[in-house]
Order: C-alpha cells, then structure tokens, then sequence
C-alpha cells in the first residue's frame, strides 16, 4: 500500500523521470513520431513511434501498454490478485497454479541467479520490504530483524515445475521480488507487439529501461546519453550509439533514503542484507533482449567491477559501462567505437 501511495506523489513528478534519454535534439528528419507515456509497473514508461500513420501508431501502443498492464497484474507484489503475491502468500504452504510466462521469468530469474553467484536473486523480498526503500516508512533495519529476514532468501528455495505450471517457495516467509528482471521483460513484450505491428522505428522508455528498435529514421544510430549518477536527471557522462538493443542501468541515485548522514539505496547484497557497497555507483548493460539488460545490470551492480566486468566479457552480444563513486568509467571491448565519453569529470579506467 506504501509503495502505492508513493506512486501517486511520483505520478504528479513523472515528467522528471527519465535516466536514459535519447538525443533527438532538432532532428526534424524523425518525421510523424506518435509518443504515449503511461505510469506503470511504479515508474514512467515512455514510448515513441516514428514514421507511422497516426491511427496505426495508436492502436499499435495501445496493444503495447495493454500488455504491460497485463504484466503488472501478474507480476506485482502490490496487488494482492498477481500470481506473485500468490505465490508469496503461499510460501512453505502449497505450490501455485501459475501461467507459462511466469514459469519462462522466474526460470530467467533463476538462471541469473546462478550465473551471478546469488548477487541476483529473486527470492530477495522480505528484505526489499523490510528495508522499505521508496517508501515512506524506510529505514535501517535492527540486527535481529534483519537476520531472521536473511533466512528467508535463497534462490534454492524457488521450485518450478515446466509440466505441472506451478511455483512454489519452499521456506515460509521467503517472498519472490522481480523488480530487478520484469521491466526488461515488459520492454521486450512491448516490442514484439510494436514489430508485428509493422514498426520499423521506435524508442521505449521504462523507467531507466531503454530499448530501441531499429535505428533512427534516416538509418543512422541512436544516440543515448548515460546517466550521470551524481546529477539530476537528464544529466549525462557521455553518449551511446546503437542500434536495435536494449540499455539497462542500475544505480543507486533512483531510490534512496538517508538516515544519519548515510544513503541506503535500493539494491540490496543478499550476501550482506545491506544495500551493495562495492564503489560502484552505476551499471548500464547494452544487449539484444531487456530482459537479460535488466537482470544483468542489477547482477553485476551487486558482483562488483572485477567480478563484474568478467561476466560480461565472457557473455556474447552483451556490452557494459560501469562508473564507480571515484568517477572512473570502465567499458567493455565492444564498446570502444560506440561510446563516448563527454563528461569531462568523468576519465576512462583500464583494469
Ligand atoms: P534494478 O536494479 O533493475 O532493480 C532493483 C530492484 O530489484 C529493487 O528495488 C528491489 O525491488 C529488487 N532487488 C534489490 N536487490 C536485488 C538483488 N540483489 N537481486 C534481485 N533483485 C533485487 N515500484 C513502486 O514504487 N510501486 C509499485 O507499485 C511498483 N510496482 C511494480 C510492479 C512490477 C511488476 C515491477 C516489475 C516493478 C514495480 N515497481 C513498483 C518497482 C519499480 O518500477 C522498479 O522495478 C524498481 O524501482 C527497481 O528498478 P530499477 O530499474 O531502478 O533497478
Ligand atoms: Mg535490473
């Protein structure tokens, strides 16, 4: 309900909330953009469709945002309905009915939890709630609270069965959490109705999730701007050119609350039970699919950069840029002719 009520305030600052954004500056050869912004899944998700008749372009969003409310109810932790809260209610109880896509998430879910060591991990709720960071009742947990809390998590404990339909976690209390992996998930989903629809150009923007598709109009790359992560929004480092992909950040400039002096952000060490303190402060992850972005991003803002950097470089496809609190940006070999870095605070790091 918190967290719900914390949406209504944001929905009245949602023009504020952009962490990627494209650099379309006076470009007036992206003739006939339709753009449509809807709060959804907690954030502002932004969507532009270029060279498309009207009519068309709205009928095709609205199928888009259609699905990503479809997502929500079944993904959310705060509708009671969702088949995760489900799934949550009913730990250490009894297997859960569940539908496909949510078996092929969780799966996802599951696969970058061991690929990260436990640095991602889906069964990471109880300690998102008890943290309660992005509302108005967060704060620093005590030390008992927080060890019966850490009990509860463990990706182990996450049971799919592909025949039957069901999720089922094993230990009571433990809570699934997919804010880290499901807003990748919806950008992909949004664009597979854009492409069927016969959409050859489009920028999606959820929350700091950006995918596009295709290049720009007159076929030349899109130019994202990275985040700054000491600055406001729309404050960037330096500029990304690409086409057809998805670039995820994770940072700890989003969501945060200080107490005594100290900022406690929202992405949480399950190795600890504390928000990851590892000097890294952003991680933007450039791959085909939103969905390997998303849950890569918070994966290796938890590993850190050593650990980090080598799970990316042994992944194909799949680029990052990583800032640490020092202001030093470290990139991956792919990204060598396609980033650019702009801001002079910032200075490039070799390992
Ligand atoms: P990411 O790095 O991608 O994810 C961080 C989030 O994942 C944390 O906020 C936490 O929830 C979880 N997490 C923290 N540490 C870990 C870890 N080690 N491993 C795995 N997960 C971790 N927000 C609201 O305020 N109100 C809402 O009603 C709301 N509804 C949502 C519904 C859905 C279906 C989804 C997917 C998200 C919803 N959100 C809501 C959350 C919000 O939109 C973002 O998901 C959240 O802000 C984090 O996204 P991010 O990209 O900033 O960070
Ligand atoms: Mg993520």
């Amino acid at each position: 309900m918190k967290r719900i009520e914390l949406n209504c305030f944001l929905k009245g600052i949602q023009v504020l909330i952009i962490v990627l954004f494209v650099l379309t500056g006076c470009d007036n050869r992206q003739k006939s953009i339709v753009q449509q912004d809807e709060y959804m899944l907690g954030t502002l998700i932004q969507a532009k469709v270029f060279n498309i008749d009207k009519k068309s372009a709205k009928k095709s969003l609205t199928r888009a945002f259609q699905r990503v409310q479809e997502i929500e109810e079944r993904f959310s932790v705060n509708i009671p309905t969702s088949e995760v809260s489900c799934i949550n209610e009913n730990a250490g109880i009894i297997p859960i009915s569940v539908n496909e896509e949510t078996i092929k998430v969780l799966e996802k879910s599951i696969y970058y939890a061991k690929l990260s060591g436990g640095a991602f991990d889906p069964t990471i709720g109880a300690l998102v709630n008890l943290w309660g960071i992005g509302t108005k009742d967060a704060k620093v947990p005590d030390n008992q609270s927080l060890k019966e809390t850490m009990d509860t998590i463990g990706f182990n404990n996450l049971i799919i069965n592909k025949d039957k339909l069901t999720a089922y976690l094993t230990k009571s209390g433990s809570k699934l959490d997919l804010g880290a992996i499901v807003k990748g998930y919806a950008a992909d989903e949004m664009k597979k109705i854009l492409v069927e629809e016969g959409i050859k150009t489009a920028f999606l923007n959820l929350g700091g999730n950006v995918l596009v598709i295709g290049s720009k109009v007159d076929g030349s790359p899109w130019r994202i701007g990275v985040q700054n992560p000491f600055q406001r929004r729309g404050n960037y480092i330096g500029i990304l050119e690409t086409k057809d992909q998805a670039i995820v950040s994770s940072g700890n400039y989003e969501r945060y609350f200080e107490q005594n002096n100290k900022k406690y952000h929202h992405i949480l060490d399950p190795n600890t039970g504390y928000p990851s303190n590892n000097g890294l402060v952003s991680v933007t992850i450039i791959t085909s699919q939103s969905i390997d972005a998303d849950a890569l991003s918070t994966s290796v803002y938890v590993m850190g950069l050593e650990k980090g950097l080598d799970l990316i470089e042994n992944l194909p496809d799949t680029e990052a840029i990583l800032i640490t609190e020092m202001k030093k940006v470290y990139i991956t070999s792919g990204l060598k002719e396609k980033f650019q870095l702009t801001n002079g605070e910032f200075s490039y790091e070799k390992r």
